[in-house]
């Protein structure tokens, strides 16, 4: 059996400096990959976790700002990949995010910003990768999608939205890539605990969701973080528009709890 080997390989992941992506972020360089952390709001943690992965496994590591969903800041982030790794062979479109609103009550911006982060943000991403790949001969777009991508739930019409926007748009972007060796993939992870759900986990209670996962526990970051250098590496090579589920069979026993909070008034 081949080892998984990513040794000069150049990576970014977006929202890679917390959760899932920090995760991935970790995992990529233990495989031997160069990295780039984007981040946003986290530069403090970004700058910490080149350090760290930087010194532990011997790989280059930089944290670079940027706005996914802002077409001039994504454009300036891959000329400074460029610049700095002189191309890019990985890209795992992690940033995302969330709220939990009543439809009733959702109002434009927050349907905008889940749109832009989850959706518009993997689409201006992976065009600018796709451009550099292209000319490097071909890579790999690995997309966090999520269960949401075709469970729906109260609550999160606009993250179910964008996100089942997101397994679609791997399937396309793999049709129209392959010719130049470009896969893309789209990784749907069920109830992993991070920043963005510890709060509904605790809500409900941890022992209650557990129960409601068949495989009996939430997901851990590392369980995403492993698929994606499984499908980073050549072991998948023949893995591509596959959307992939990560979630203990979570999708197929979900309980329809209702996470939305009390309607405002009318
Ligand atoms: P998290 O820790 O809150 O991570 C979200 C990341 O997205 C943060 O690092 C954040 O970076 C980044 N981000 C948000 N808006 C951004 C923007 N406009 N530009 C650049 N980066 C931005 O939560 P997580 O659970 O690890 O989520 C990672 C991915 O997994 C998301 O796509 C999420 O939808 C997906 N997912 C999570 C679960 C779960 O159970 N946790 C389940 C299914 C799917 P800054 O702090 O720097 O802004």
């Amino acid at each position: 059996m081949k080892e998984i080997n990513l040794k000069g390989k150049r990576a970014l992941v977006t929202g890679g400096s917390t959760g899932i992506g920090a995760e991935i972020c970790r995992q990529l360089a233990g495989c031997g990959a160069d990295v780039v952390i984007n981040y946003n709001d986290s530069r403090a943690a970004a700058e910490a976790l080149a350090k760290e992965i930087g010194a532990r496994y011997g790989v280059k590591a930089i944290g670079i700002k940027a706005n996914v969903a802002d077409s001039g800041q994504v454009r300036e982030m891959f000329l400074q990949v460029d610049r700095e790794l002189g191309g890019i062979d990985i890209l795992v479109n992690n940033a995302g995010c969330e709220t939990v609103q009543h439809i009733l009550d959702l109002e434009e911006d927050a349907w905008d910003k889940v749109l832009n982060v989850n959706l518009k943000g993997p689409f201006l991403c992976s065009q600018q990768a796709a451009l550099q790949m292209e000319n490097g001969g071909g890579g790999i777009i690995i997309n966090i999608s999520s269960i949401h991508d075709t469970v729906p739930r109260k609550g999160l019409v606009h993250y179910c939205s964008a996100k089942a926007g997101l397994k679609m748009l791997s399937k396309c972007l793999s049709l129209e890539l392959a010719d130049k060796g470009i896969r893309v993939v789209s990784v749907a992870p069920g109830a992993i605990e991070t920043n963005m759900n510890r709060a509904e986990i605790e809500k409900f209670g941890k022992d209650k969701f557990e129960q409601w996962i068949p495989q009996g526990r939430l997901g851990h970051v590392s369980d995403v973080a492993h698929t994606v250098v499984f499908l980073a590496s050549d072991l998948a090579g023949y893995i591509n528009g596959a959307d992939i589920y990560v979630d203990g069979a979570y999708m197929n026993h979900t309980v329809q709890y209702d996470p939305r909070p009390e309607r405002k008034k009318k």
